[in-house]
């Protein structure tokens, strides 16, 4: 038996020719799976009875296990999902001013050893499949038809939640095909959904040149010193090279790469690094997002102070770069960047 949300609907098409069955069937299936939201075959009423037969003895349709739902005050709801071998993932729903974004995890735990990330701590366990990538979507819009809102209102997807996106970089693509297929599958457009990443220098290329979606890249410091000790990942992939990869980002004219700058107090937030960020981005189409570092337990950074952060951003400002410091959402339920991480839930 296999999990039919593992399936893009060019897989589902070449399945069914396999089995003598007409492909066109599979746009159908399609529209069942993500837009009426079935649970089982049978619901599926336009197919025969028999191709509905052949599919149940195939394959099955489930949901994540919703274990937990954390409310925040301001509207932002955490999800803590329990996989099928017990393992746990969470996802963020975030209300917008007229939509909603969903945080999905790429991964059970990570690899790649932030200083700053509380996921982190937890070492990496495993890569999701597809269908666990796919079924945190699927169910969220399952979630808010439940509580009587538009799912399309979930317009916008962001790989942001737990593990590195390019390091399940097969899984991902296939997860993206799903994602954004625009005739009956999850229809988000392209350019709204951000694959988040530590730095992966080969897989950001092959992203730009397999995708259409929006590239973020988690900076955090504007020195290889300093970036190496934050993320070790800088050692594999220094700045240089990052950034290079970044310039020749292959994206439509307008895009722009988002830089994530996470503040933190005495490490990476004087006027000096500032003006070096202001040098390193200058050459790349980027626009920069800077988070004031959520403080946890597991860390003994601290957030500068609303002062030093707005200094830090004027400097970015007056050199024109675009810069905005994100507003942190769902703080008070664990739910903000970087502070994921389903161990403390249960
Ligand atoms: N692995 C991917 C996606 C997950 S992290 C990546 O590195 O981009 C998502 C974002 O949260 C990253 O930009 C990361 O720098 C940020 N982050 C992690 N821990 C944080 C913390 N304690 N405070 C603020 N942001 C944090």
């Amino acid at each position: 038996m296999e999990n039919i949300l593992d399936f893009t609907k060019e897989d589902l098409c070449h399945w069914l020719e396999d089995k003598g069955i007409r492909p066109f069937r599979a746009g159908q299936i399609f529209k069942w799976l993500y837009i009426r939201q079935a649970d089982a075959f049978e619901q599926m009423t336009d197919l025969s009875k028999e191709l509905r037969r052949t599919l149940a003895d195939h394959f099955y349709i489930r949901r994540l296990i919703l274990d937990k739902t954390l409310v925040s005050c301001d509207g932002t709801e955490k999800f803590l999902l329990k996989l099928e071998d017990m393992q746990y993932i969470e996802a963020v729903l975030i209300p917008e001013k007229d939509h909603f974004t969903l945080c999905v995890s790429s991964q059970v735990g990570c690899a790649q050893n932030c200083r700053f990330c509380l996921t982190a701590q937890g070492g990496f366990i495993r890569n999701l499949e597809v269908c666990e990538i796919i079924a945190q979507i699927r169910d969220a819009r399952y979630y808010l038809i439940r509580k009587g809102v538009d799912p399309l209102k979930l317009s916008n997807i962001v790989f942001m939640g737990m593990g590195e996106p390019l390091a399940n970089y097969k899984n991902l693509v296939k997860a993206l095909k799903i994602i954004t297929d625009s005739d009956y599958g999850l229809k988000f457009s392209d350019r709204r959904v951000t694959v988040s990443t530590s730095g992966l220098v080969p897989e950001i290329t092959q992203l730009g040149l397999d995708t259409g979606v929006n590239l973020a890249v988690s900076l955090n410091a504007t020195c290889d010193e300093t970036r190496t000790r934050l993320m070790p990942v800088n050692k594999k992939y220094p700045l240089k090279r990052l950034l290079e990869a970044c310039r020749t980002f292959n994206m439509k004219p307008r895009n722009k790469i988002t830089f994530e700058y996470i503040l933190i107090k005495g490490v990476n937030d004087t006027g000096k690094d500032a003006l070096r960020l202001v040098k390193l981005l200058t050459p790349v189409k980027s626009k920069v997002n800077l988070i004031p570092f959520n403080e946890h337990v597991k860390s003994d950074f601290k957030r500068p102070s609303k002062k030093e952060i707005s200094d830090f951003l004027q400097i970015l400002l007056d050199r024109d770069l675009t810069a905005i410091t994100r507003k942190s959402k769902g703080d008070d339920i664990l739910a903000a960047c970087g502070q994921l991480k389903a161990k403390l839930i249960p």
